[in-house]
């Protein structure tokens, strides 16, 4: 599935809020939405006023930003969300979730979803045992998630894993960072999932 490929702080500039596209950048002082606190482009610091309309499409693009998926795929993540029971918002976030990539990151192993998306694609990953290498994988309660045994004593894993050592890791996951694996206890409430995004928004936008 294709992705964004650009650059991304003007992400989180044009959304007025720090996304956290770029992992440890994003907490240093290097972070655009510091620096230039004022949307990208040529009449980014001219006064913005939106509409109800614009409201519900600005948090339909961070999330999908945030969660790196572009716009049929979101659609169809909708589209899922709608048919099952329970609150269409919330099965929305928790579809994007139970990604792969997503899980990955939230376990400690990406610096940033981008990376646990790489970390994913590379052939890094198993679930219950079995390689997978489908960012957009949905992973269910009761999976195992591991870095690959030959991939565990890699650098690159060991410096991620050094870095996100401090990262509070959600409550629906039980991780072991130092053998790099972890299982998924239970389906993510919405209070667990820690994204600034006001999703009946979006199911607002979608269902005129
Ligand atoms: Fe967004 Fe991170 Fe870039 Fe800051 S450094 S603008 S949070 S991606």
């Amino acid at each position: 599935m294709a992705r964004y490929m650009g650059p991304v702080c003007r992400l989180c500039r044009r959304e007025g809020q720090k996304l956290f596209l770029k992992g440890e950048r994003c907490y240093t002082g290097k972070c655009s939405v510091d620096r230039r606190p004022y949307a990208p482009g040529q009449h980014g610091q001219g006064r913005r006023k939106l509409s109800e309309y614009g409201l519900q499409l600005r948090e339909k693009q961070k999330a999908k930003r945030i969660y790196g998926v572009l716009e049929t795929q979101f659609r169809n993540y909708f589209a899922e969300a709608d048919r099952r029971t329970g609150i269409t918002g919330e099965n929305l976030l928790v579809l994007l979730e139970m990604r792969l990539d997503n899980v990955v990151y939230r376990m400690g192993l990406g610096r940033s979803r981008t990376e646990a998306r790489q970390v994913v694609r590379h052939n890094h990953v198993t679930v219950n045992g079995k390689k997978v290498n489908i960012p957009s994988y949905q992973v269910k309660p009761g999976d195992v998630i591991a870095i690959k045994d030959n991939s565990k004593t890699k650098d690159g894993m060991k410096n991620i894993v050094e870095t996100t050592a401090s990262r509070i890791i959600p409550e629906w996951l039980d991780v072991n960072l130092d053998d790099m694996e972890g299982k998924i206890v239970s389906v993510p409430t919405r209070e667990q999932i820690d994204i600034p995004v006001q999703e009946t928004l979006i199911v607002e936008l979608y269902s005129k």
